[in-house]
Formats: C-alpha cells, sequence, structure tokens
C-alpha cells in the first residue's frame, strides 16, 4: 500500500516511454517527433516531461501554445526547438529572448514579428507558417499563399522552418472526406512553397489520431500531445498506450450516519439508510469539478468504485463506502488503475484532455 498525506498525481515515465515508442513505430524512418507540451504538459509538469524526452528519447521539437509556457522550459534547461502556437504580438521580443519558434497565422502577426526580428538585428530566425485548412481556429488561408511568398523576398530576418496546418476530425471516421479535403489543401499550399522556396521546410499536420489514422499525412514530422499522456481517442489505440498520469488520495475520515442525516453543503446528500461516508483530500480546486458530484463521478477505494455523494466542496469530497471494506488512511484512486481519466471524463460529457490538466498545481507531481 502506498502511504501518501496528501492527494497526488504520479506520472509514470515508463509509460511515457512506451506511448512515445509506440507512436514513433506508426512512422516512416526519419519522421521527425513534435511533442505537445502545453498546458503544463497536459498536466503532467511539463518541465519533467520535457526533460525525459529531450534526455532519453531525443525528441525533435516541442510545441507549447503561449510564450511564457516555452520561457519557462528555456529557464529549465530545455534546449530543443520549441514551437509556439499561439503566441501574442506584445511578447514577441521575449520569443527571441528564450529562443522561441513563433507560429505566425495571420499579417497582424507576421509582420510584427517580422519587425522585431528586424529590430533585434536577426537573420533567418526560424518562424513555422501556419494554414489554416478548415479548423477556422488560427491559421493563413490557402489563398494567402503568393502574398505570403512575395513577402517572405523581402525579409532576411525570418526563415520559414516549417509550414504546418491542424486536422479537425482525425479522430472522427465519418470525417474521413473533410480530412482528406484538409490534407488535399494543405498538400496544395505545401507545394507552392516548395516550388519557390531554395530549401524544404518540414511540413507537420497529424496530431496524436491523425498519426494513426492517416499515416499519408504524416510528412516530415507528427505532432503527439495526447497519445504521450496515454491516449489514443479510440479504445484500439487505447490498448496500446499506457496512462502516464495518476490521481490519486487518501481516506482523511470515515462517518457512519444514520438514515435522515445530510453529508456536505447545501444537504445536497440525505442518506435514504445507514450509510458509511469517506472523506477525501481533494476538491475542485484541485480540478475535481463540482460536476462530479451527487452520484455523478466515483474514485476507486480498494478496487472497487466509491461513488461522490453531495456537492464536491473547495478541498474534499464525500464518497459513499458502505459496500467497501476500507479503513482512514487507505488509498483513493481518482484516475488512474481501476478508472481511467477518460472514463471519468466521460461521466461529465468531457474528455481525457480537460481533466487531466484541470489538475491544479496545489497537487504535487510524483515521478516514477
Ligand atoms: N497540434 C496542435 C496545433 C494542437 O493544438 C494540439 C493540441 O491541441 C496538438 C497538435 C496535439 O493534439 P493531440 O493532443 O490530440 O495529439
Amino acid at each position: 500500500m502506498l502511504h501518501i498525506q496528501e492527494s497526488v498525481l504520479e506520472i509514470n515515465f515508463k509509460a511515457l516511454q512506451q506511448n512515445f515508442e509506440f507512436i514513433k513505430s506508426k512512422t516512416k524512418t526519419g519522421t521527425k517527433v513534435l511533442a505537445v507540451v502545453k498546458a503544463f504538459g497536459y498536466g503532467s509538469d511539463a518541465v519533467e516531461v520535457a526533460k525525459f524526452l529531450q534526455d532519453e528519447l531525443q525528441v525533435d521539437y516541442f510545441a507549447v501554445a503561449y510564450i511564457r509556457e516555452g520561457a519557462y522550459l528555456r529557464a529549465a534547461g530545455i534546449t530543443t526547438p520549441i514551437l509556439v502556437l499561439h503566441p501574442q504580438i506584445v511578447n514577441l521580443k521575449h520569443a527571441i529572448a528564450y529562443n522561441l519558434e513563433p507560429s505566425l497565422y495571420n499579417d497582424r502577426i507576421f509582420s510584427a514579428f517580422a519587425k522585431e526580428a528586424a529590430i533585434q538585428g536577426k537573420k533567418e530566425y526560424p518562424v513555422h507558417l501556419k494554414f489554416n485548412t478548415g479548423l477556422n481556429r488560427l491559421g493563413f488561408f490557402h489563398t494567402d499563399t503568393d502574398y505570403i511568398l512575395q513577402k517572405l523576398k523581402t525579409l532576411s530576418q525570418i526563415k520559414v522552418t516549417s509550414i504546418f496546418s491542424h486536422m479537425v476530425a482525425s479522430e472522427a471516421a465519418n470525417e474521413k472526406e473533410f480530412t482528406q479535403n484538409q490534407i488535399a489543401t494543405f498538400k496544395e499550399i505545401c507545394t507552392s512553397f516548395e516550388k519557390a522556396l531554395n530549401y524544404k521546410p518540414i511540413l507537420h499536420m497529424t496530431n496524436t489520431s491523425g498519426v494513426f489514422n492517416y499515416p499519408e499525412a504524416h510528412f516530415d514530422m507528427i505532432r503527439t500531445g495526447i497519445g504521450l499522456y496515454g491516449f489514443g481517442n479510440d479504445p484500439k489505440f487505447d490498448k496500446k498506450l499506457q496512462p502516464v498520469a495518476s490521481l490519486k488520495s487518501v481516506i482523511s475520515q470515515i462517518h457512519r450516519i444514520e438514515k435522515g442525516e445530510s453529508v456536505g453543503y447545501n444537504r445536497a446528500f440525505v442518506a435514504k439508510k445507514n450509510t458509511t461516508t469517506a472523506t477525501i483530500p481533494i476538491g475542485h480546486a484541485d480540478g475535481i469539478s463540482r460536476q462530479f458530484g451527487n452520484g455523478v463521478g466515483s474514485v476507486v477505494i480498494n478496487g472497487k468504485l466509491a461513488p461522490i455523494i453531495g456537492n464536491v466542496c473547495m478541498d474534499m469530497i464525500m464518497v459513499n463506502v458502505t459496500k467497501i471494506k476500507c479503513n482512514e488512511g487507505d488509498e483513493v484512486i481518482i484516475f488512474g488503475e481501476g478508472q481511467s481519466a477518460e472514463e471519468l471524463a466521460a461521466k461529465i460529457n468531457t474528455i481525457s484532455y480537460e481533466l487531466l490538466t484541470a489538475v491544479s498545481q496545489r497537487i504535487k507531481r510524483v515521478f516514477l
């Protein structure tokens, strides 16, 4: 029995390695791997995950959403190239200071970055051109190609290191035609650039599900996030992957309450019969959504599911253990063995991504 005093998020590096190797095995030799470590490494601790991927697995690239996330990795000694997916104009000088490579997704950010790179006297500073092929979130349009190529001719301070796009529905079997159209549009864009440039930029398009479902779209590099952390958005691939993060806690106190007594704020739970409850030190401030209250979510205690009763508190949940043999001090698994983050997420109609990234910084990360 693992003795833990408070809630912890266990991070299993063996699982991370296995996932990395499985994903890589799906690509042709020589295909680069970009690991997405935004949002605190999908909750797992971006610095530790990035160090492992860099030092032990020689990953080719990292991506984060914001410049601040990239700066944090650099300050921790990460030297691998870092693509910043969603930089903001006010921070561009910091991107350069931390040797971060921006995604340029519209004219505004393109011009601002070109200006900043010139001010700082840069030559061929690496940038990445993001094209929108259907997600309608960020990116230049196909029709912007000629105009960007014209602009690039006059700019020696930046160099287009990569051209990329993002899949809309790579996990959805019923969106194959849409995705194939996205791939075709991306190929056309890339062909124009390859003809006009005197070198070959890195081309990349797939996220984890894209890696699995669209090998024809691996191009020069794949981008993987959720797969590294152990989820494949498909039972077939989930079987091959191993969740990296397990959220664990402990029973602080056991109460035996009589029929008619209530549990928690606003008396949301009133016992219909004599009930045994366990109080656990984790709450909505730690990423346990209030939507899990009142029987919607459960935790695993000694291999059995114990439903959450009443409202989720800021720092605590109470669960029904009437039918479970357990003691104060026993381990509680919120997600991990016995209940995956994906299964728990489904209870509130969300996805593993949201649950993993919601685990607050108050929860200590423990690395196995
Ligand atoms: N590429 C981009 C641009 C993303 O925004 C993300 C994640 O949201 C990824 C790749 C990784 O996606 P996944 O976690 O599904 O592999």
